[in-house]
């Protein structure tokens, strides 16, 4: 009898509604393709959750996760609901943190006939994977800001903190990555993007990466400034093979390439630690459009597809990789047909065209 995979699936807030049930039901049709079986326990966590609740990731959910094959989550948080120090809820972070996923991979790659920002008339692609650490950083005092001052509220303190240890596992995940690409003709290069002229502790971040490059003499090392590296991400994009770099940077970086695809919509990523991955768009909750069919439910589907991949490989299930192979050339066809343009690029498809238009696709994969 083949595994049957357990999947731990937030739906969150916002659109996470709309576009999880579509990517379970194409999940269950990849995997019947493929004579292999995915099981899923629905869970509950996010800013509704906590309005009704006052938790915003109850403990039996977090440990549905812990005890899964792998999770799949939509998105979390809603502006107008915070706890009482002003922050949104984010409970995404919190899973990142107690599953020590420290490899945020997020995917810069773009779909065919799609009106993008940047256009290159030499036909070179966007198609780079961008590397962020997710478990320290910049994000480190999320929880443990510190005010000063006389009055006690005139500075504001966010202290960055970077290890070796988190380091060193996260530059090993980006060489890996790109000796995996390698092998599918990618060039094989890890750039990393810090602030090494400027702070400390980006210097020491950059000392570990040039140690860990020497373990991996196939790979191209550089380094790269981050606002260098805001430069070039609109200037030559295709430049890039594998990007890796601290958490904030990451965060927004990310959210910038998710910009050259086009939009929020078309993004999918994934947070990988050693044992537990959490597979989600890099979209959030969009409450502007949330209830209306509105949605864009490709980048969901995408990062489904990575899910897959990944427990295939994990797993050595053949099965597995094939079903994530299909997911992504049935999302690649349907764009390929022209005749598909999301809401969010000013076309008229929303969550049920989009889904039926790939759902089409995969039948024919
Ligand atoms: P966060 O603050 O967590 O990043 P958000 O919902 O405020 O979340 P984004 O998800 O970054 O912001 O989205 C920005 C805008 O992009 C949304 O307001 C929405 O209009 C659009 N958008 C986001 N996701 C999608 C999607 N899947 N389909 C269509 N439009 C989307």
């Amino acid at each position: 009898m083949s595994k049957v995979f357990s999947i731990a699936v937030f739906p969150g807030d916002g659109i996470g509604e709309e576009v999880t049930p579509v990517a379970l039901k194409l999940i269950e049709q990849a995997c019947q393709m493929n004579n292999t079986q995915c099981e899923f326990s629905v869970l509950e966590a996010g800013a509704a959750h906590y309005q009704k609740t006052g938790v915003a990731l109850p403990e039996t959910s977090l440990q549905a996760a812990h005890a899964a094959d792998a999770v799949l989550l939509a998105c979390m948080g809603m502006p107008s609901i915070r706890y009482p120090d002003g922050r949104e809820i984010a409970p995404q972070l919190e899973l990142r943190e107690e599953l020590d996923l420290f490899a945020g991979v997020r995917p810069v790659k773009t779909v065919p006939n799609l009106p993008l920002p940047l256009a290159d008339e030499r036909g070179r692609k966007l198609d780079f994977v961008l590397i962020r650490e997710s478990t320290e950083g910049l994000f480190a005092s999320r929880n443990r800001f510190v005010m000063e001052g006389e009055s006690g509220a005139e500075v504001a303190k966010d202290t960055q903190v970077i290890t070796r240890k988190g380091s060193e596992r996260l530059f090993h995940f980006a060489f890996q990555t790109a000796r995996r690409r390698k092998l599918l003709g990618y060039p094989g290069e890890v750039t990393c993007v810090d602030k090494a002229n400027v702070l400390g502790s980006f210097y020491f971040f950059r000392q570990v990466f040039d140690e860990v490059a020497r373990e991996y003499p196939d790979i191209k090392a550089s380094h790269i400034y981050v606002d260098a590296a805001a430069l070039q991400l609109v200037r030559q994009p295709w430049i890039f093979d594998v990007m890796v770099t601290e958490n904030m940077f990451g965060d927004i970086l990310s959210d910038l390439g998710a910009g050259l695809m086009g939009g929020m919509g078309m993004a999918p990523s994934a947070d990988i630690g050693h044992s537990l991955a959490v597979f989600q768009p890099c979209h959030g909750s969009a409450p502007d459009i949330m209830g209306q069919g509105k949605a864009n439910p490709t980048a969901m589907f995408l990062s489904a597809a990575m899910m897959l991949d990944w427990l295939g490989e994990k797993h050595e299930h053949a099965g597995m990789v094939n079903a994530a192979k299909q997911i992504n050339q049935a999302v690649l066809a349907a764009y390929q047909s022209n005749q598909l343009l999301p809401i969010e690029f000013g076309g008229k498809d929303g969550l049920e065209q989009i889904s039926d238009k790939i759902f089409r696709s995969l039948e024919t994969q």
